[in-house]
């Protein structure tokens, strides 16, 4: 077999779309899978819907996934993509191949006349078919039109390249995901491959690229499959190796309809600034077509890589559940090493002042926070309270948890008995194990709403992490002078 050589080819009129990101990923499986090679190409033919800014998001979100493409254009030592409009020269000559085999013709039809044409075809309730108007016209009609000051544009013969190849109108291929497919060539009109103004058409350009690019495998979504058919003719007019195709199913929305943002985030980077991990989102999508052997849900890139078997991806669509993303996003929080985790939760902590933490402190409150956390961006509500020294705000609940006068009695006991305690953690914890034992000997109190009120009036909330490391890492002033203002007496003092 010849050397596997796979791409994504996506169109900078966007940023990295989630969808784009699995079909990265099932090329990049592929290409691991069978030790071949990942091709990133910039498809930008459509210079109006293109800008500088989605080639870049999409660059950077394709790394930031870790789908690194393997071969490009050299940019310092690092691979750069293919970029189509960077290749407009290669183009040009491959249409006079067309047109010099009758594979291909000029067209001269105004898009008044061919929305006349369209318009006809709907009258008569057909399917629009462009009516090859063009095709025979003669070097003198060709030249009459051109003095007008028409400029051609470039169609392609679709039944006469079916002719050349294939026995009946019917052409048929074998999807690697969704099997046999065929189509009534009389269906597809003869279609643009360029522009009148010398711009290649994604049909034209791609299998350009592609058979240049020796690309073995075209791994897409299934809304590319009509493409498909126009792509294999003019392969095979150009006398290239047709590749294999395989397409994918659509992601579609936990409603079935099409993944769109009033869903949620669509683009790598938007979850990505929500605070999901990107090795969460990659086991995410690749679980949207594809299931592990074992059944093991939660899988490295290349634990999968190494299961990956492309004839095995579901050919139906995958529902997009975000409640799933998030059920794995936290478990990845929790995997993660906390060297790492402590990094990244910076980006989402710049509204406090972590200067007034000690690493080691830093360190601690992290540690005693992450559990719970579903996404990155869930940290900045989760440390509030360990900011704003001597005040916090009490939420309903510890407000009304501090009124009552068992709060009251114990916070009382804390301001005092606290002044004299020794602020470690490990002191403190013994104190606390002390205090709480005390009151409920003396008093009856359960030990659960002893530490309440102290995590109501310190925290501002019945919840949160373990108190004595709160306790520790706010210090001794700011514990006990927030205790002190939730003690009634103290009020107003
Ligand atoms: N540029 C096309 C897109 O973004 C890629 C299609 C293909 O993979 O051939 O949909």
């Amino acid at each position: 077999m010849n050397e596997v050589r796979v791409r994504i080819a996506p169109s900078p009129s966007g940023n990295l779309h989630i969808g784009t990101a699995r079909t990265a990923l099932f090329n990049y499986l592929f290409a691991k899978k069978n030790n071949g090679k990942f091709i990133l190409r910039i498809e930008d033919t459509d210079a109006e819907r293109t800008s500088q800014e989605y080639v870049d998001n999409i660059f950077d979100s394709l790394k930031a996934l870790g789908l690194n493409w393997d071969e490009g254009p050299d940019v310092g030592g690092d691979y750069g993509p293919y970029t189509q409009s960077e290749r407009f020269d290669i183009y040009p000559k491959y249409i006079q191949v067309l047109l010099d085999k009758g594979f291909a013709y000029e067209c001269f039809c105004t898009p008044e006349e061919l929305e006349a044409e369209k318009e006809e075809a709907t009258k008569n309730k057909q399917a629009y078919v462009y009516s090859k108007k063009c095709e025979n016209l003669t070097e003198e009609e060709k030249a009459k039109l051109r003095a007008e000051g028409r400029k051609p544009a470039i169609r392609f013969n679709v039944s006469k390249a079916q002719k050349a190849f294939h026995d009946s109108s019917i052409l048929e291929f074998d999807d690697l995901v969704k099997g046999k497919l065929h189509v009534d060539t009389n269906l597809i009109g003869d279609f643009v491959i360029m522009k009148s103004n010398g711009a290649p058409t994604y049909n034209y350009a791609v299998v350009i690229d592609d058979a240049l690019m020796k690309i073995s495998h075209v791994i897409r979504g299934e809304d590319h499959i009509s493409n498909t058919y126009k792509q294999i003719l003019i392969f095979e007019a150009l006398g290239f190796e047709v590749p294999r195709f395989g397409h994918l199913g659509m992601i579609l929305a936990p409603d079935r309809s099409k993944l769109s943002k009033r869903h949620g985030a669509t683009a790598v980077s938007d979850f990505v600034e929500q605070g999901y991990l990107t090795n969460a989102l990659l086991n995410f999508v690749a679980l949207l077509g594809w299931a592990p052997s074992d059944g093991q849900e939660i899988k490295t890139v290349d634990e999968i890589a190494q299961d990956f078997r492309i004839g095995e991806i579901s050919s139906s669509n995958s529902i997009f559940e975000y409640d799933k993303l998030k059920w794995m996003n936290s478990h990845y929080i929790k995997m993660m090493p906390l060297g790492e985790l402590k990094e990244k939760l910076k980006k989402y902590l710049t509204k406090y002042d972590l200067s007034s933490m000690t690493d080691e402190q830093y360190t601690r409150m992290i540690e005693v926070t992450y559990e719970p956390l579903t996404l990155l961006s869930d940290i900045t509500d989760a440390v509030a309270y360990f900011f704003g020294g001597d005040n916090v705000e009490l939420d309903a609940k510890a407000k009304e948890n501090i009124e009552t006068e068992l709060s009251q009695e114990v916070l009382r006991a804390f301001v005092e008995q606290g002044e004299t305690w020794e602020w470690t953690e490990e002191n403190l914890h013994e104190k606390l194990e002390k205090f709480r034992g005390d009151f409920k000997e003396q008093k009856g109190y359960k030990p659960k709403f002893t530490m309440w009120a102290i995590r109501a009036a310190v925290t501002g909330r019945l919840c949160g992490a373990d108190m004595t490391a709160i306790l520790a890492i706010l210090g001794k002033e700011h514990s006990l002078n927030r205790a002190r203002k939730c003690i009634l007496t103290n009020v107003g003092k």
